[in-house]
């Protein structure tokens, strides 16, 4: 099946099959790769197979599929891996820490002890301040 591809883009070409990559699971949408350089061992990111750098760009019909998958693969991971638990990361722009410009989810199966760390340090603002946020974002 053709799909809408970016040139440059080194997940469009994995997604593609274009350049090989350890497929967990592939269909029309998506495919499921491990990644190359995993957090613990398991760390996989499923890739849709249409071009889209970010969340802002996926259709919806993507965004609401991808979720499933998500646990889809959770699931069968728990399985067979026998992991303690589960992150799913993803991340948008650069700021946030997305180095591949081709919207994807990190599946991270957790185990007791790992030693890694999905984190961020809380901040404390005032009552006020939450209200003033909130009337923004709504
Ligand atoms: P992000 O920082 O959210 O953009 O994540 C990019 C992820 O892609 C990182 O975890 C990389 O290890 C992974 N990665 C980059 N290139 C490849 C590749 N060719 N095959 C598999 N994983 C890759
Ligand atoms: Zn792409």
């Amino acid at each position: 099946m053709e799909y809408m591809k970016k040139e440059d883009c080194i997940f469009c070409k994995i997604a593609n099959g274009e350049i090989p990559s350890r497929t967990l699971y592939e269909d029309q949408l998506f495919r499921v790769i491990l990644d190359l350089g995993p957090a613990t061992k398991g760390h996989a990111l499923i890739l849709p197979k249409d071009h889209a750098a970010d969340l802002y760009e996926l259709p919806d019909e993507t965004a609401s599929a991808v979720l499933v998958l998500a646990k889809k693969m959770a699931l069968g991971m728990r399985e067979k891996l026998h992991c303690d638990g589960l992150n799913l990361v993803q991340n948008n722009g650069e700021v946030a820490g997305q180095t591949v410009r081709h919207f994807h989810v990190h599946l991270i199966p957790r185990y007791v002890g790992d030693g890694q760390k999905i984190n961020w340090t809380p901040t404390s603002p005032t009552s006020e301040e939450l209200d003033a946020v909130k009337e923004q974002i709504i």
